[in-house]
């Protein structure tokens, strides 16, 4: 997180999106310069009242519908990530997979940290299903995790974005476009269906 700059903060009280109460929540906007991307608008609502956080992340860079593909290692682990609320998270061999729904965030990070939030999903995961196949599942995805924050191993982190919001922040990054066929059942966070 030390190398982006932030450029523009610009804070408001509202009126809550979740509760209604007005006058508590605060609404944080910050401009932040992305070396070798670009500038990303993060918007961070938070109320005091009922608890309420969210946050997004919009690019103010135009940019295409496209697939991002990283291969994680020890050398890119600290490459920026940037995540889009539309974006589609996944890490194939593990069979991990974040997709966009109403309660999705869009955030900056890098490599690292969305490992960590891969981690923070599947402990949630493991509280939530105490059967024996459910647990074995999760605690075998958990240790693949933590080995790949470790530093240990390699596997392919995948950003597919049908509105080009997200970004791999890395020579390395190999950028393609989304199959029509893959394009078609991409959720965006837009439909109703809950998701996440
Ligand atoms: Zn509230």
């Amino acid at each position: 997180m030390s190398e982006e700059e932030t450029v523009e903060i610009n804070e408001m009280v509202i009126k809550c999106p979740a509760c209604g109460v007005d006058g508590i929540a605060t609404s944080i906007m910050k401009e932040i310069e992305i070396p070798h991307f670009g500038k990303v608008l993060e918007t961070t609502i938070q109320c005091k009242k009922c608890g309420f956080k969210h946050s997004d992340v919009i690019s103010l860079e135009q940019n295409e519908p496209a697939k991002y593909t990283l291969k994680i290692s020890e050398e890119t682990l600290s490459v920026r990530v940037v995540r889009s609320q539309s974006a589609t998270v996944s890490i194939p061999e593990i069979g991990v997979k974040v997709e966009p729904g109403p309660k999705s965030e869009g955030y900056v990070t890098n490599v690292e940290g969305m490992l960590t939030r891969f981690e923070g999903a599947v402990i949630k995961a493991l509280n939530l299903f105490d059967d024996e196949v459910s647990q074995t599942n999760a605690k075998n995805t958990l240790s693949q995790i933590r080995e790949l924050i470790k530093g240990n191993g390699t596997a392919t982190l995948i950003i597919d974005d049908p509105f080009g919001q997200s970004n791999i922040v890395s020579d390395d990054v190999v950028i393609s476009e989304i199959p029509e066929e893959e394009l078609k059942h991409l959720k965006t966070g837009f439909s109703h269906i809950e998701d996440n």
